[in-house]
């Protein structure tokens, strides 16, 4: 286990409201007052600690978050987005130009693969896709055009663990900067201190909780942080994918139960994934012997928190697994929904888009089916109930006949 506790690093993170409130003032403007001209030029020139000019920059409220989710990374500093995938899109374009090359886990978001394969192109940059897993092939894909390497923490969507420490001797050894998005791990999972140089989350998902915004963050040294909010030449300023700061501050509340969460969600996912198994059912959970990245994720992950909330159920086929989504639904286990990180359960199938660059007979050899349900398990205190239920869903699908 890695030893390192971002939960004591957000339980001292305090800030007072303007009238001594227990939660920071929200700021209500876009732009903010000089005392005079002179201040303004010098604010242009180069940021004043302390000093906000115009809200796509930076705001008060934006900041507190930014300042709590770099105590979260442990990270130097971070800016909040209004999407993951602006977060996404922002830590590439702050680095790649035409001609540079990103290699890419074949394994990743949806959105995200979809803006490697279809969109990046268009900007002359190109994404080599691999099996993170193999460190040979990562090795192999490298070139001098090569200026990143991105991967996922715990992977989408059979929650294969990257190798942090080892790919990130890779990038060092190229001199390659190695983004790793944390979303479907933060707090169990701190990428920068096992060697990655950004980290991305999708604040939409277990960061908020509660599924009612999109956000997003970079989080860095101070010195990329202040080329991506550059006033003239960084990525966040200039694309300007602000946060509203309403939704910082909710975000920011939230922020303070996810430690709770995160050891409630794992709890409940390694219940559901056990009794899966019992019942012969082929799951994917890092948490289980039968996983093959549990040693790795046990090496990696912080003390205390579990092996997440994410497992993937293998229906068989297609339609198989249609049928078990719709009535997981109706048995009220929760939602048919894309997303995760809810409070209720989530359950969708990963789709085809993500699988379709990796060949057939790998994609078996994996484990990818076309059957694969992946779920999101919520925080249900009585998960023996949640349960009972997904196994008469399994009975009625005819999942259970042996
Ligand atoms: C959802 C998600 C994203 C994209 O985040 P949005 O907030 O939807 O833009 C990126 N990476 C992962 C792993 C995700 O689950």
């Amino acid at each position: 286990m890695h030893h390192f506790d971002p939960s004591t690093e957000i339980q001292d993170y305090l800030v007072f409201g303007e009238y001594g409130g227990v939660n920071p003032s929200i700021t209500d403007s876009s732009t903010y007052t000089f005392l005079n001209p002179e201040k303004m030029k010098e604010m242009f020139d180069h940021e004043i600690e302390g000093c906000f000019l115009y809200s796509r920059h930076w705001n008060p409220t934006n900041k507190y978050l930014s300042d709590a989710l770099a105590k979260l990374e442990d990270s130097e500093a971070a800016i909040v987005t209004a999407s993951g995938m602006s977060a996404i899109s922002c830590a590439i374009l702050q680095i790649c130009n035409t001609g540079d090359e990103i290699i890419s886990s074949r394994t990743i978001y949806g959105g995200t693969y979809a803006l490697f394969k279809n969109f990046l192109p268009r900007l002359g940059i190109k994404v080599n896709f691999v099996n993170e897993q193999d460190l040979g092939a990562i090795e192999n894909a490298i070139n001098s055009n090569t200026k990143i390497i991105y991967c996922e923490a715990v992977s989408n969507p059979l929650l294969e663990i990257a190798d942090i420490p080892e790919i990130s001797k890779t990038a060092n050894a190229h001199n390659l900067k190695l983004i790793v998005d944390n979303t479907f791990s933060p707090i169990s999972i701190t990428p920068l201190q096992l060697g990655a140089h950004i980290v991305i989350h999708s604040l939409t998902k277990y960061i908020n909780g509660t599924s009612d915004c999109t956000a997003g963050c970079v989080c860095s040294t101070k010195e990329f942080i202040s080329e991506l909010t550059h006033i003239n030449s960084g990525a966040s300023m200039l694309l300007g994918p602000a946060l509203d700061s309403y939704r910082a501050a909710s975000i920011l509340k939230n922020l303070h139960t996810l430690h709770i969460r995160v050891k409630k969600h794992s709890e409940n996912a390694m219940y559901v994934a056990t009794e899966l198994e019992k019942l012969g059912c082929k799951v994917f959970y890092p948490g289980l012997d039968s996983h093959s990245g549990k040693p790795l994720m046990t090496e990696l992950m912080n003390e205390g928190f579990g092996y997440g909330g994410m497992l993937a159920l293998d229906a068989g086929d297609e339609k198989t697994a249609d049928t078990l989504m719709e009535r997981l639904q109706a048995n009220k286990v929760g939602y048919l929904a894309v997303s995760l990180g809810y409070f209720k359960t989530l359950f969708s199938s990963p789709g085809h888009s993500t699988s379709s660059e990796i060949p057939k007979e790998e994609q078996e050899k994996m484990g990818l089916s076309e059957g694969l349900v992946r779920m999101s398990i919520g925080l249900d205190n009585n998960i023996e109930k949640t349960f009972e239920r997904i196994k008469l869903s399994l009975e009625e699908v005819g999942m259970l006949v042996f």
